[in-house]
């Protein structure tokens, strides 16, 4: 047991690199790319930390070239969803009976790895799987996730450190406990490092975890394991299968020991989750957590006294990073009239010099959607708002399919601010303008705040101090993550603490205390030193 109370490293977000043309940063992550791209990797799932091999192989193909297969994935059934919870199950005392700081030190390790040995490895096989170019995938599966294991290891420990006051003669402490029984991680194919920190973030509170990834993102998440497993994390801490959601998410929710979820996703899955749990809450042995981080449609409200070309370049950067499949895209925008031309000028200038295609080619800003489905439903969306009476595509609205899934960056100006593609979530490039009167500026907040069921993320822009207040005011509950004259993405853990309510989720912020908090049962230890001998109170005389 541990003999110090021991300080954890400072944690600081990780330098993003910047990948300048020529430079041997990009050299080399294109050179790593290139080798993967042709390797033929084979991905089994990860159960008590042995290799699972099925006799169903699924081939992985890159979202930018849907003809070019870079291996496959053995796909299991309940079988293996049961083997992954007893495997868990059998790790979890000698887990949970582990000091601290060991746990700590394996997060930390991978971070490490990751931001070394690993960090081209991981970027690669985001690009590849997810179709990200080197800065989103150096964002995002390098940065943020090293941010995720550096930072919840800090937090943990602030946590550990919370402790109650004592009166005299007596000590008071709270220890968090894991969670009885076992864990589950539901994890969605946009980001690997919410991929990584979802079972990570579980597992470091001292639970044991059942993590099915998107298998839209099996690459990435295997490489994720593979710097698990080399930074010492135990057998049966996470098990990674791949098997279908419905069924698995079914199976699991029914097992008595099921103890908390912890999913990023749609509203739809996670509303189905929940009900599941609901449905089985007479059979489990404690009350399970549920976390969940769901969909938006995320805003960028703008003042008259906006500065134009800050409107228009959060808007291209907001709406079209990692094309749009981003839960804090920004997709609807209200922008007052007397500006709007200006704006609609600066952003059209600015997206012509856009270029599509892999990530291979670094100049490349916006690469491939994900798969078919989501190439279908933004190609829709297009076609229904050229043949709309309240739509117009003013920007983009070209598509092809015979590579990749490439949606061109797309703006549709709409005179409805109920119009569809103002109020669902598309999770594409379609970025959709409504134009108001400036004097409309208080309906139009209400508007904001009142035609979606969101609330995840949100930004306004303006120079004016009175409506910059009156927005911050209005917009309380539109937003859990609010950005004052920034785009609405690219939350920074550590920084900007990540989540939002109403249909968006449960706001548990991830990346913070606040999320692990729901990973730990907390237990009040009151100790007595000299105990009282005789019933009677002085008051009984
Ligand atoms: P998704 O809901 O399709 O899938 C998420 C996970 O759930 C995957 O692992 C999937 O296999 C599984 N799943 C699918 N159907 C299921 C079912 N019926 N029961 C149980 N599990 C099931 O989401 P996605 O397409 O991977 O990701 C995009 C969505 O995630 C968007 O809606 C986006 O807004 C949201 N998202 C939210 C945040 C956030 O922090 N709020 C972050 C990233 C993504």
């Amino acid at each position: 047991m541990s003999k110090a109370i021991s300080q954890v490293p400072f944690a600081q977000n990780e330098t993003v690199k910047s990948y300048e043309p020529g430079s041997d940063e990009v050299k080399n992550l294109i050179s790593t790319y290139r080798k993967m791209w042709k390797e033929k990797t084979e991905i089994p799932m990860i159960i008590g930390g042995k290799e699972i091999k099925t006799e169903t192989k699924i081939q992985l193909t890159s979202p930018h070239d849907h003809h070019h297969d870079f291996g496959f994935y053995y796909q299991g059934d309940m079988s293996h969803v049961d083997m992954a919870i007893e495997a868990a199950l059998a790790a979890k005392n000698k887990w949970n009976a582990l000091a601290w700081e060991q746990r700590a030190s394996i997060f930390l390790k991978a971070a490490d790895l990751l931001a070394g040995p690993y960090r081209d490895v991981i970027n690669a096989a985001t690009m590849i799987g997810q179709s990200k170019n080197v800065h989103q995938a150096e964002i995002d599966s390098a940065c943020e996730f090293i941010d995720f294991l550096r930072y919840n290891v800090e937090f943990m420990t602030e946590l550990y450190a919370e402790q109650p006051v004592s009166d005299p003669g007596i000590w008071n402490r709270v220890e968090y406990r894991p969670l009885e029984g076992f864990c589950f991680a539901v994890t969605p194919f946009n980001f690997t490092a919410i991929s990584g920190n979802l079972p990570t973030s579980m597992a470091l509170m001292g639970n044991v975890v059942v993590w099915k990834p998107s298998d839209k993102q099996i690459y990435a998440a295997k490489v994720t394991m593979d710097v698990l497993k080399e930074a010492g994390l135990p057998d049966g801490v996470i098990n990674m299968i791949f098997t279908d959601g419905k069924e698995t998410a079914e199976r699991v929710l029914a097992h008595p020991d099921f103890a908390g979820l912890h999913f990023t996703g749609s509203t739809k899955v996670f509303q189905g989750m929940w009900k599941m749990i609901g449905d089985n809450i007479h059979n489990y042995k404690s009350y399970p957590r549920i976390v969940g981080e769901t969909g938006g449609k995320d805003f960028v409200m703008v003042h008259h006294s906006a500065n134009i070309e800050a409107v228009a370049t959060a808007l291209v950067r907001g709406a079209f990073e990692y094309q749009g499949q981003k839960c804090s895209a920004a997709s609807r925008a209200y922008i007052p009239k007397s500006i709007w031309n200006q704006v609609k000028d600066v952003m059209a200038s600015q997206i012509k010099t856009i270029k599509i295609g892999s990530p291979e080619d670094p100049s490349n800003y916006v690469n491939a959607v994900i798969d078919k489905n989501s190439f279908e439903k933004c190609k829709a969306y297009i076609d229904r708002a050229e043949a709309s009476n309240d739509a117009n595509v003013i920007i983009g609205g070209k598509y092809e399919d015979k590579k990749g899934w490439f949606v061109y960056p797309t703006v549709i100006e709409t005179i409805n601010p109920y119009y569809e593609s103002m109020v669902e979530e598309i999770f594409g490039p379609i970025l959709t303008v409504f134009v108001y009167e400036d004097e409309n500026w208080e309906n139009t907040l209400k508007l904001v705040d009142t035609s979606t069921p969101y609330s995840l993320t949100g930004s306004i822009f303006a120079q004016d101090r009175y409506a910059i207040d009156e927005a911050y005011k209005a917009l309380e509950n539109a937003a859990g993550n609010f950005y004052i004259n920034d785009k609405p993405t690219g939350a920074v853990v550590g920084q900007q603490p990540f989540g939002g309510s109403r249909a968006s989720g449960t706001n548990d912020k991830a990346g913070s205390k606040m999320n692990l908090m729901r990973w730990v049962s907390a237990r009040s230890i009151k100790e007595t030193f000299v105990p009282a001998k005789d019933y009677k109170y002085p008051y009984l005389g």
